[in-house]
């Protein structure tokens, strides 16, 4: 089952379980549409393979299966524009 992490690894922007613009790879590395798009060229930086939309699961079943609140972040420094990414915020997401 995927975790849903709550925000971008890159830019750590809020991505909500039913955010339309998540994308994630086959280890759910997950990331903002416009990280991927502008910063990965669609390859993901931790293991080389292509990103998927990230399937958005149904309210009733997030109510059983909620979506991770935990922040994963890992800058991608390397990749990132060198002030483009914030510190990791270790707060709770914005809609919770
Ligand atoms: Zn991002
Ligand atoms: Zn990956």
């Amino acid at each position: 089952m995927l975790e849903l992490r709550p925000n971008c690894e890159c830019c750590d922007r809020d991505l909500p379980p039913d955010s339309p613009d998540a994308r994630i790879c086959t280890f759910e590395s997950t990331f903002c549409i416009e990280c991927v798009e502008t910063r990965f060229s669609g390859v993901c930086p931790d293991c080389g393979g292509d990103f998927s939309a990230r399937p958005i699961r149904p309210a009733g079943s997030l109510r059983r299966f909620p979506a991770s609140l935990r922040r994963v972040y890992k800058g991608h420094r390397a990749y990132a524009a060198p002030t483009a990414a914030p510190d990791a915020r270790q707060s709770p997401p914005s809609w919770v």
